[in-house]
């Protein structure tokens, strides 16, 4: 597949389709990733310097963060040395939060195995580790080197990771009528022409607002009922993400959106088995970054495709 290249205020970098994707690091460096993945593709990690961490989103912590950095030390990584993130969206915005501060930012790599991370967190340079109960409360903007894509990953993972992921295509079928096509074009969605357009639709978002002053936050459709229900719950990020979009259609009765929702969830294999109740979510939603003063901000779907950022006053 043709390479992407992605121009943010800071850089420009290459998404790249390829079956050697450890080929594309260059120079001197270390690859960080989880056990789960460490188990499964330990003959492609052999002979290479792998740090490995536990997987879920409690390592998205400044403590595994201060772990990785010791571990970089020891090694007497410098500062045009590399790191690289082999795994889903919490390695790779873990990775790109040591890289950006170690010794005031080193080079590093992205090369997602997660449908997540192929489809969303591994472009942007949003990185990022959650604390003291808040999600992504302390993060930085920094771009990778690269991006390096082999969809074979995929094979091995789980089901409910798949699910998982299909949360934040999810939001790009809102997002993008080109997406919204994809997904529904066929009997079998296919998937690697599917994940290129989500790639494209966020790299668009990213080079026109990369610090998430305005337009950029429509890729947060979702995410303000969706991180609630992460931390309220302990449920997955893109799962929450899904539910999210439902609780937004429905309070701002965009009726016409509710059947194209369910469509969609079910076509992407996403069950929607339950309701969250909003005011039982508002004293995480009022923690909510995008907040102005004494505003709630929400990103509200009007049609595929279209749409707004309502600010609703705060009245807890
Ligand atoms: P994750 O990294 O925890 O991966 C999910 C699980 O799948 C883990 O257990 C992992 O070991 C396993 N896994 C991953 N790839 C696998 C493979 N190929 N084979 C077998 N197992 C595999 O989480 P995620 O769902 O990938 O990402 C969620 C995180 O991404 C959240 O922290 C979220 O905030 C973040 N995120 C960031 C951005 C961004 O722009 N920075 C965007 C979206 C999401």
């Amino acid at each position: 597949m043709e390479k992407l290249t992605v121009k943010d205020e800071k850089t420009s970098y290459d998404i790249v389709w390829t079956e050697h994707p450890f080929d594309n690091l260059k120079g001197r460096g270390v690859i960080v990733t989880d056990k789960n993945l460490f188990k499964i593709y330990k003959e492609l990690l052999a002979n290479r310097d792998v740090i490995v961490i536990e997987p879920g989103e409690g390592s998205k912590s400044m403590a595994t963060a201060g772990f990785i950095v010791d571990q970089l030390l020891e090694r007497q990584l410098r500062r045009g040395d590399y790191v690289a993130a082999f795994g889903g969206g919490v390695v790779g915005d873990l990775v790109g939060f040591v890289a950006s501060i170690y010794k005031r930012g080193c080079r590093y790599y992205q090369i997602p195995t997660s449908l997540i991370a192929m489809v969303d967190s591994s472009i942007g340079g949003k990185t990022a580790v959650n604390h003291s109960d808040y999600k992504n409360v302390v993060g930085t903007f920094y771009s990778p080197q690269k991006v390096m894509i082999n969809l074979k990953f995929l094979e091995t993972l789980p089901k409910e990771e798949w699910r998982n992921g299909s949360g934040e295509v999810l939001k790009y079928a809102f997002l993008d009528e080109h997406v919204f096509g994809i997904v529904m074009e066929r009997e079998a969605i296919d998937w690697p022409k599917l994940i290129r357009a989500c790639l494209k639709v966020k790299k668009r978002y990213i080079e026109a607002d990369f610090y998430d002053n305005g337009l950029r936050q429509h890729l947060n459709l979702g995410h303000t009922y969706g991180h609630a229900i992460e931390r309220y719950e302990g449920i997955s990020h893109g799962i929450a993400v899904a539910y999210g979009i439902g609780m937004i259609i429905k309070e701002h009765q965009i009726v016409d959106l509710e059947e194209t929702f369910e469509m969609l969830s079910n076509r992407l294999g996403i069950k929607i088995i339950r309701q969250y109740d909003s005011e039982i979510l508002k004293p995480y939603v009022i923690q909510d970054k995008k907040n102005q003063g004494d505003r709630l901000v929400f990103v509200v779907p009007e049609d595929i495709g279209k749409i707004k950022i309502v600010e609703v006053l705060n009245e807890i």
